[in-house]
């Protein structure tokens, strides 16, 4: 991590940052009620609920704000977690399982309300995101239609073949779900927005300060940066999947897992013969494709794949463009301007892990690829437990501080996505 004048890896959210302010390093002697070691979106969420309620509040980042995967994702804010209901359901409980997943649906309307009061206009929602199959699953997605509405009261609209082929011309389509209420967006304009509401409030944020040191027994943590000791009565590890060896028992509870955006050349007419709707598209498989119009439908950011080890970038450029063009063969000649990736944390129940270590040592992290919503889920349930408000973080008590299996448990993770690439390439195959 470098110390002095850290800057953003080359992204389509860096080239189009809306403003550049910075934080200082942090340094000499700090004291502060609640100290924050990482500056994603869960941090960020959580130092913006603890500033507004007036707490003194510190938040260092490593790097730059949103720096890691909350800066470089494909901006999918949806309802959910990285695992399905049913699987919570079946370790929590139908009763929790329902307040967990209503949980991500108010992450949802956090992040929604916050760009609207805080005016963060260049992370302005584009509404709408639409969930396809590619196999012939279209009674199961009338199901869930029916099933959510009864449930959560959402209103998810159902598209038959044609009418998700009229605005994807894609074979490989075969039904989509659409949710209007969730939405894509600029995820680091909105962090940086959020950074300077938490600063305006007087919490106090510092950029190229990774935490090196940190001794939690006792009332008092004391933290150590290069260049200051930060003593704090409440410590928040936020560190998803750039979490380091500073506190032992995150290190062991999560997987790191890798993933991949590209960005494709300014060509509108020829990406308008494929795609002709301003909603994010997710498909089905596991770990499948997802990919939203940006600057007005001139480009496509198109995500997909995952490794348990970062892949060389110009491979990755290669590998995605593979999958867009399978997907859309009228987009063969279709050039990749950009391609970067990004850790996401994973533990092994797929869940986040939220919770209170020991007293006044509290974690937020493993949102996996969902962490839209769920990282302002989160965020915001760890600054009401240290406001004393409430113990909404207890939801999170099944899905514990598990062992993530060491270098067996990336094996297993590697394997388990080339069984599930393998399983879904089956079932394409016999539609
Ligand atoms: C390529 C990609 C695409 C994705 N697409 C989506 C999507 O479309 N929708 C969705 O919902 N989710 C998506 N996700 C997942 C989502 O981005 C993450 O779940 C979420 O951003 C995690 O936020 P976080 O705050 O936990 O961690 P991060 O955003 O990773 O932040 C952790 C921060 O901690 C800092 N840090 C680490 N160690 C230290 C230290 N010792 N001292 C100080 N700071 C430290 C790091 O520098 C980093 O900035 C995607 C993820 C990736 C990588």
């Amino acid at each position: 991590m470098s110390a002095a004048s850290p800057s953003y890896i080359d992204t389509y959210y860096r080239r189009t940052l809306a403003s550049g302010e910075s934080y200082p390093p942090a340094e000499g002697p700090i004291k502060t009620e609640v100290c924050i070691v990482g500056g994603g979106l869960a941090g960020l969420t959580a130092a913006l609920e603890l500033a507004r309620a007036g707490r003194s509040v510190v938040l260092l980042e490593a790097e730059r704000i949103a720096w890691g995967a909350s800066g470089r994702n494909g901006g999918f804010v949806s309802p959910g977690y990285a695992t399905s209901l049913a699987a919570i359901e079946r370790q929590a409980g139908r009763d929790q399982a329902d307040e967990l997943y209503r949980l991500t649906m108010e992450g949802v309307d956090i992040v929604r309300h916050n760009i609207e009061s805080l005016g963060i206009v260049d992370a302005a929602p584009s509404p709408g995101i639409m969930r396809v199959v590619r196999h012939d699953g279209g009674a199961a997605l009338q199901q869930e239609r029916d099933a959510q509405e009864k449930r959560f009261g959402r209103n998810l609209r159902y598209l038959d073949r044609e009418a998700t082929r009229a605005l994807l011309s894609s074979p490989k389509y075969h039904a989509a779900l659409a949710d209007d209420d969730a939405f894509h967006f600029h995820p680091l304009n909105y962090a940086r927005g959020l950074a300077r509401e938490i600063t305006r409030l007087r919490g106090t944020i510092h950029e190229g300060s990774p935490v090196l040191a940190a001794e939690l027994d006792g009332p008092i943590k004391r933290l150590r940066t290069a260049r200051a000791t930060i003593e704090a009565e409440q410590v928040l590890f936020t560190t998803g999947g750039y979490t380091g060896n500073l506190f032992a028992p995150l290190k062991r509870a999560f997987l790191p897992i890798a993933t991949y955006v590209l960005l494709t050349e300014a060509a509108p007419e020829l990406i308008g013969e494929a795609i002709r709707t301003s909603a994010g598209v997710g498909d089905d498989r596991r770990a499948g494709d997802y990919y939203r119009l940006v600057e007005g439908g001139s480009r496509i950011l198109w995500g997909g794949r995952i490794t348990t080890r970062t892949t060389e970038p110009r491979n990755v450029a290669a590998l995605l463009r593979h999958e867009m063009v399978t997907t859309y063969p009228q987009l063969e000649k279709l050039k990749v301007e950009l391609a970067w990736s990004g850790l996401m944390s994973y533990a092994r129940h797929l869940m986040p892990q939220i919770g209170q270590y020991r007293p006044g040592v509290w974690y937020c992290t493993a949102f996996g690829g969902h962490g839209m919503n769920t990282t302002a889920a989160g965020g915001t349930v760890i600054a009401e437990a240290i406001r004393g408000e409430n113990d909404r973080y207890r939801l999170f008590a099944p899905f514990g501080l598990v062992w993530n299996g060491g270098p067996f448990g990336t094996a297993a993770v590697q394997l388990t996505y080339w069984r599930y690439q393998a399983a879904d390439a089956l079932r394409e195959r016999q539609r």
